[in-house]
């Protein structure tokens, strides 16, 4: 491509909210078979709202919200803000901790008032020896409903389930359907559980999903789909998806999501609309079309 039809190209996409950081990307984009999309803050809003507070040792729920909003305190996954807002709306002051530690795809833990809390997914409560029995069912029940139920553990013991809903946001099925009818192959990846992914891709209408999925393990399928031959773009928000974002023939950033993720990735969607995926593939088109 020459150099004056690429800069035309950047500046078509950028006037639909697309940046894209270098003309490879650019002249790639058209050429992806396989397009990648993390679920959380990038099919969906990434804004997720406490749905329901299940006890389990716990006795009351604004002694939960309090104890998990204090520990989330420290973090800056989207699950942690849905927390936190929850805990501010009912006016819950929040306590001091000490030795914070997020453990990336999984949750976070950290002392507090002489108490050891844990909060995240049930990987890390095994890890953590913390006993769910009696209530993996109510978890599943409240995944199936698209929602994503995190365990939060005072002592070692289960205290509470916390659900939280996140809003598919309201485009994603027609910028799916828009990128399946350019022949491309979507596939949803995904560090939530397998129940609430399932519902999820089934409502934005995806078949290949793969849930549970860690942070470096994001990138190793970005790999595998390479070694099938792929051109592979991802699109992602989180630090969890910057690995993936950087191996990816073209990396897609969520202009909302982490700097981590922008930095790793070639180009930026503005708007965090995921038609800015099927406009960067048009604009790619239009401008090698141009060239030849
Ligand atoms: P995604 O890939 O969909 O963006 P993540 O990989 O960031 O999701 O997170 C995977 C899972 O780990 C979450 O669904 C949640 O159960 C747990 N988790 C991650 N971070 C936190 C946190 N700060 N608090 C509680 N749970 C968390
Ligand atoms: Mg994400």
């Amino acid at each position: 491509a020459t150099p004056m039809s690429v800069m035309v190209g950047v500046g078509k996409a950028a006037e639909a909210g697309v940046l894209i950081r270098n003309g490879e990307a650019l002249q790639t984009a058209s050429k992806v078979t396989a397009m990648i999309l993390d679920k959380t803050g990038t099919i969906t809003e990434g804004a997720p709202k406490v749905t329901d507070i299940v006890l389990a040792n716990a006795t009351d729920e604004k002694s939960v919200l309090q104890l998990a909003a204090s520990l989330e305190n420290g973090s800056e996954h989207p699950l942690a803000e849905a927390i936190l807002e929850s805990a501010a709306l009912k006016k819950i002051e929040l306590l001091k901790i000490q030795s914070f530690k997020a453990i990336t795809g999984q949750g976070v833990k950290a002392r507090c008032e002489g108490k050891s809390l844990l909060f995240g997914n049930a990987k890390l409560m095994a890890e953590e020896d913390v006993d769910l029995t009696g209530f993996t069912g109510r978890a599943q029940s409240l995944a199936k409903e698209a929602k994503t139920p995190m365990y939060f553990a005072v002592d070692g013991e289960l205290a509470a389930i916390i659900a939280v809903a996140d809003p598919i946001k309201h485009d994603s099925i027609s910028a799916i359907k828009r990128l399946q009818a350019n022949g491309i192959k979507v596939i949803m990846l995904t560090g939530d559980n397998r129940e609430t992914a399932a519902a999820v891709a089934l409502k934005v209408g995806i078949s290949e999903f793969y849930a549970e999925v860690l942070p470096e393990d994001k990138a190793s399928k970005v790999k595998e789909l390479q070694n099938l031959g792929e051109i592979v773009g991802m699109t992602g928000d989180g630090i969890n998806d910057a690995p993936a974002l950087a191996l990816a023939d073209v990396g897609f950033a969520i202009g909302t999501g982490t700097d981590v993720a922008i930095e790793s990735a070639d180009v930026t969607l503005m708007r965090g609309s995921l038609h800015g995926l099927a406009d960067a593939i048009a604009v790619s088109k239009a401008t090698l079309r141009n060239i030849k």
